[in-house]
């Protein structure tokens, strides 16, 4: 071993390069015959889209030590990664980098953009990756726009088709206008957002049933002696000229007299029928809502339910059509305030004020969504709901808790998944229409993957008109619809057209053994994967799922750019080792949030430096090949340790294999602080130097190795350096993270009594340090009082002790009174100036207790006055030491 500090940054650096140069995590699935023991772990593509952050690091910190633990267990591990870069947000990525829009360029010549600059940021995101020394298999990559995965990607598209599982339908589909694409429900969430309630007044077309004003008359069969007018509350007046309808609640009474009639909607002048219909809520506003196309889900709802027109006042792009008359053209913001002023104007605006209220947004870009009428490709998932949470109940989750989050996403599922982007940069859908009769023509497996745009569809004429003139589908797949493969990407699926099947490259690694991500992407990236490989595959795709929490700052809040609080990955590099990071990041319980704190760093950096230390004081004491000793010739002492650390390696195991990882590190630091470096190696340093005891050494090597196996998983770096520098054997390359986790030895020893005879010697050491005798000065006799039975020459040898003697009975001990407390709130009243006195009579001991009450300085205080210190004090010969467990009684 090398002298001096150990030089994490040179270390580091050194095994990371090794690992890469070596192979190290590779997959070697030539080995694997069983298919139990492939371990394959299908990683989340990080989305191109910016930095390394801690999120990932703290995620695939994770992940590694499941991989290096797993890998420990005999398993051949399949680590892959991939990078999911054809959806949007590799798009705004290149528009923001080249400071662009995609709308001035050509598609191909955009598309080219996207993939030159997230290749740069692939570059970079892998080399950061690197250096933080994942056992990730870097010969296992993939990236969603590559070629074959655009080929599985087509292939699921079709499986699907045939299946029955998809349709493309013209109907209302969720619209983002500042993305200009449709997007699915997953891809909503809603926000609280400022705006304002305006109650506006609409008139009947017929001045109603009759001609009294207003609606509070009533005749005596309580209906409405009639009205001209009635009150609209709408947050979205920009929506007036898309109006198709008014509803009333049918239990409304006060209104019902409306239903039947027809309504002139205000500016506009267009007329429409008031429907009666359950779905009114009747606690907002005047409880008599318009329908419009469409400003919301009911909107849809009622437009199929009642079979209503298609008014589209808003366009793809967020701007009004000609529907809206003069307004055409405007953005839909803009038209709000026109119109608003405009009704102001006109009188018919009755009333407005401020509210704040949950408005549906794109995630991506925070933009209120709208709803749209277009052809799209939707994936059919609303009648196979019970499946797929009966598939996630058959997963393994860690925690539990958080398959509470997958049911409640199942449960909420209003929409068939919608799959068409209109985007410039995505796979393609393999599809072309007839320019007749619009039939779908769909490419040939055999061919795929394929751009409809730039190739030949499959057939000269339609096989329904037979009409030779196609048209290419040039809309792209939803981001979700291909990263939700990625266990089918990984196992190599693909279609054989020989034998008219899909097969699978690596049948071994499906269903795929753990699934790690981020609680905020189960509605997203989980739930899809169960959805797509269920239904090609008829299996769960999944044994288990790690879902990790978030990392906070040092004040538990989210970190964020704009708050300024955002502490990069890279900055903590310069300044700690990666062990470090990494011994921080394993204190988490696994699904909670971590904050971030610089004195979980620091702890994982003293760790380093003990177990540095530590090894070098064993290399010390250790020849180089371990000495032959048979177990049973083993001190007591060395075969108690060996047995504790047969069943710490045991509980190590334990929590790691159920992700409980931070009391597998918590529990196996304190055990090899405490009781392997505090106590057991300096009495084993004192035996080999003194003795030169065998047992000793053989033991001190067979824990030492044990130890850096155990903490290999967390510790990658230093656990490889210490182990190369000791126990590398050979001329090969073998890592310790190759090597097998321990087996037990089988050793037994009497845990307690162990444990105890520790403790006496360590109060033994004390005892002779406190009165600077050098640890060898011979001490007469000894006797204990605890239960040392079995390691009583191992204490006498250790300590070099003439005489050993073990107690039947408790040494006489006394109670001895050592002080004697006033309680000066009652004293000083009641004695004033006689204070003094008792004070001093006190402190010259002439005083005296008689039961309950003090005697001093004549007076008599009783027990409310005053309380007694007492200590338990051996009176009998030598000196008494108290160990944990023992009392040990010394006479040198
Ligand atoms: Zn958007
Ligand atoms: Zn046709």
């Amino acid at each position: 071993m090398p002298s001096g500090p150990y030089d994490a940054d040179a270390v580091e650096e050194k095994w990371q390069q090794r690992w890469l140069d070596e192979d190290t995590y590779a997959y070697r699935g030539e080995e694997v015959d069983d298919p139990n023991t492939a371990f394959a772990i299908d990683t989340p593509p990080p989305t191109v889209s910016g930095s390394l952050h801690w999120g990932h690091v703290y995620g695939t910190v994770l992940q590694d030590i499941v991989a290096r633990f797993t890998r420990m267990q005999g398993e051949e591990v399949f680590y892959p990664f991939g990078y999911d870069d054809n959806g949007i947000a590799s798009e705004r990525l290149t528009e923001r980098e080249l400071d662009i829009r995609h709308q001035d360029f050509e598609r191909r010549e955009f598309q080219q953009k996207c993939r030159e600059v997230c290749a740069e940021f692939e570059d970079e995101f892998t080399e950061n990756m690197q250096s933080f020394g994942f056992s990730i298999d870097w010969n296992n990559t993939y990236r969603t726009i590559e070629p074959r995965v655009q080929r599985i990607s087509q292939l699921s598209f079709i499986d699907l088709y045939e299946q029955g599982k998809e349709y493309r339908k013209r109907a209302p589909a969720i619209w983002c206008p500042e993305c200009e694409t449709a997007i699915s429900q997953v891809e909503t969430e809603d926000d609280e957002r400022d705006s304002h309630f305006h109650d506006i007044a609409f008139e009947l077309v017929d001045g109603g049933s009759s001609t009294s004003e207003g609606g509070e008359a009533a005749d005596v069969d309580g209906e409405s002696a009639g009205q001209d007018e009635f009150t609209i509350s709408t947050t979205r007046p920009e929506l007036l000229p898309a109006c198709v309808a008014v509803f009333v609640h049918p239990d409304d009474e006060d209104n019902q007299n409306l239903v039947g009639e027809e309504a002139r909607v205000p500016l506009f002048g267009h007329e429409v029928p008031i429907i009666a219909d359950e779905r009114v809520d009747m606690e907002t506003g005047s409880g008599i809502v318009m329908s419009c196309t469409f400003g919301d889900q009911t909107d849809i709802e009622w437009y199929q339910a009642h079979d209503l027109d298609l008014r589209v006042a808003i366009d793809e792009s967020g701007h009004m059509t000609d529907v809206a008359g003069e307004y055409e053209g405007m953005s839909s913001a803009d038209a709000r305030q026109a119109i608003v002023a405009d009704l102001d104007e006109t009188g018919a605006l009755l009333d407005r004020w401020p509210i704040t209220h949950s408005v549906n947004v794109h995630e991506r870009c925070g933009t209120g969504v709208e709803f749209l009428v277009a052809d799209q490709w939707y994936v059919e998932m609303l009648d196979s709901t019970d499946e797929y949470l009966e598939a996630g109940r058959e997963m393994d989750w860690y925690p539990e808790k958080m398959f509470s989050r997958y049911k409640h996403w199942i449960e909420g599922l209003q929409w068939d998944w919608c799959i068409s982007r209109q985007r410039s940069s995505g796979i393609p859908f393999p599809v072309w229409y007839c320019d007749d009769c619009d039939e779908a023509v769909m490419a040939e497996k055999a061919d795929l993957p394929v751009d409809p745009l730039s190739d030949e569809p499959p057939v000269d004429a339609c096989p329904e008109c037979g009409h030779g003139e196609f048209v290419p589908e040039d809309d792209v797949f939803d981001t979700w619809a291909t990263s939700s493969l990625t266990p089918l990407i990984n196992a190599g699926w693909d279609w054989d057209e020989d034998a008219g099947e899909f097969t699978m490259e690596n049948p071994e690694l499906f269903p795929m053994d753990l699934r790690p991500q981020g609680h905020d992407i189960i509605s997203f990236w989980l739930f899809h994967t169960v959805v797509k490989c269920y239904e090609h595959t008829g299996e769960v795709p999944f044994d288990s799922v790690m879902i990790n929490g978030m990392v906070l700052d040092e004040n538990r809040k989210k970190m964020s750019k704009s708050k300024g609080n955002v502490v990069s990955p890279q900055e903590v590099k310069s300044q700690f080792p990666v062990d470090a990071a990494r011994f921080w990041a394993a204190g988490s319980s696994i699904g909670d949030d971590l904050p971030y704190q610089e004195k979980g760093l620091r702890a994982g950096e003293k760790l380093l430096q003990k177990l540095w230390n530590a090894s070098k004081l064993v290399d010390s004491l250790t020849p180089e090949t371990a000495p032959d000793v048979d177990e049973s010739d083993l001190s007591a002492l060395d075969r108690w340790l060996l047995a504790e650390l047969d069943a710490e390696a045991e509980f190590v195991r334990e929590k790691l294999a159920n992700r409980e990882f931070s009391k597998a590190r918590d529990s196996l630091r304190s055990f090899f602080w405490g009781t392997f470096c505090d106590d057991y190696l300096e009495i084993a340093k004192q035996r080999v130097r003194e003795e030169d005891d065998e047992s000793a050494k053989y033991t001190l090597t067979v824990a030492h190795r044990r130890f850096l196996q155990l903490f290999a998983p967390v510790l990658s770096h230093i656990t490889e350096e210490i182990w190369q520098e000791m126990y590398s054997e050979g001329a090969g390359f073998e890592s310790v993270h190759r090597t097998s986790w321990p087996e037990p030895t089988g050793i037994d020893a009497d845990h307690d009594a162990g444990e105890t005879a520790m403790a006496v010697v360590g109060a033994l050491r004390r005892y002779k340090s406190e009165r600077q005798l050098p640890l060898n000065a011979e001490l007469d006799t000894v006797a204990v009082y605890g239960e040392i039975d079995g390691f009583e020459n191992d204490v006498r040898n250790v300590m070099h002790v003439g005489t050993l003697e073990t107690l039947e009975e408790e040494p006489e001990i006394e109670s001895v009174v050592t002080g004697i407390d006033l309680d000066y709130s009652v004293v000083g009243p009641e004695y004033g100036a006689d204070v003094p006195d008792i004070e001093a009579g006190i402190e010259s001991g002439e005083y005296e207790i008689e039961g309950d009450r003090l005697l001093v300085a004549g007076h008599e205080l009783s027990a409310e006055e005053f309380s007694v210190e007492r200590e338990r004090q051996y009176t009998g010969e030598g000196e008494m030491l108290e160990a944990d467990g023992a009392l040990v009684i010394v006479q040198a």
